[in-house]
């Protein structure tokens, strides 16, 4: 683990007042932190995305599975779910009301980079969603509430938190010499964009494949693989992340940046396409 970083690893301009970085968000019970890598300015931007995915549109999930909470005290008791008759207005349900779990999320092709696709393409909006409840249980709540299960949920939230995983993944186990992210700037951009999509998407490869052992819960796991045959003199880092895998949940594939001058990094796990 390397520690103590002379710039921020997000923004490289401040190297006052650097805070510690959870690589795995603690809500997600993370404990593998970066030592003094974030400035507050930086801090401050990557804790509105994860407020809105850990507090909003997981909330449910992460209370009613017992996850962590730093501000346990003010965390929300109830979730806001939109009326069946009318989407626009939304209801405050109590969290323990909620079925276990009640998921939304994005249905991504692969990351273009992984797909041979330029840099230039321009990407679009995806509107397709998959979803993850227990349909005897939600329809009892749909009828007692009259709610809908299809809540907010902006794939650039969840893309930015995943970008920030994978990023800081990548640096704790393989460092930042050498290493040039492709991701630092959309994990601190506020605008709406889709060229993410170049780096970030779903995966063709089998969830038994990437995660052999999967973690005990079932919660998360998380693997760095590299694509040598992507490039004849740099190597790519590509992280596969998997939330609430014990739903069948969609794994995702982040390409968060490169090596240049390194043929292949050792205790990496070469070549994990198909
Ligand atoms: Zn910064």
């Amino acid at each position: 683990m390397i520690s103590g970083f002379t710039e921020c690893i997000f923004c490289k301009k401040n190297a006052e007042n650097l805070t510690d970085e959870h690589i795995i968000p603690y809500a997600m019970n993370g404990t593998a932190v970066l030592r003094r890598a974030t400035c507050e300015s930086c801090a401050r931007i990557t804790g509105r995305f994860e407020h809105e995915l850990f507090r909003e549109y997981w909330l449910s999930n992460r209370v009613n599975l017992g996850m962590k909470s730093r501000k346990k005290k003010t965390q929300p008791k109830t979730v806001r779910l939109p009326l069946q008759s009318d989407k626009a207005r939304l209801v405050e349900i109590p969290v323990d009301e909620v079925p276990l779990p009640t998921l939304m999320l994005p249905n991504w092709p692969a990351p273009g980079i992984l797909r041979g696709l330029p840099s230039t393409t321009e990407y679009q909006m995806t509107l397709d969603h998959q979803f993850y409840y227990d349909i005897a249980a939600m329809a009892k709540l749909q009828n007692t509430r009259g709610v809908s299960n299809r809540h907010r949920f902006r794939d650039q939230t969840f893309a930015r938190v995943i970008a920030k995983i994978a990023y800081t993944d990548c640096i704790s186990k393989y460092g930042i010499q050498h290493y040039t992210p492709f991701l630092s700037d959309f994990i601190l951009s506020q605008q709406v964009r889709h060229d993410y999509k170049h780096y970030i998407g779903g995966t063709d490869l089998s969830r038994e494949r990437l995660f052999p052992e999967p973690s005990p819960q079932h919660m998360f796991s998380c693997a760095i693989t590299t694509i040598p045959e992507m490039h004849e003199d740099c190597v790519y880092a590509v992280s596969y992340l998997n939330f609430f895998s014990g739903y069948g949940t969609p794994v995702y594939a982040v390409v968060s940046g490169k090596f240049d001058g390194i043929p292949l990094i050792s205790g990496a796990t070469p070549n994990a396409r198909k």
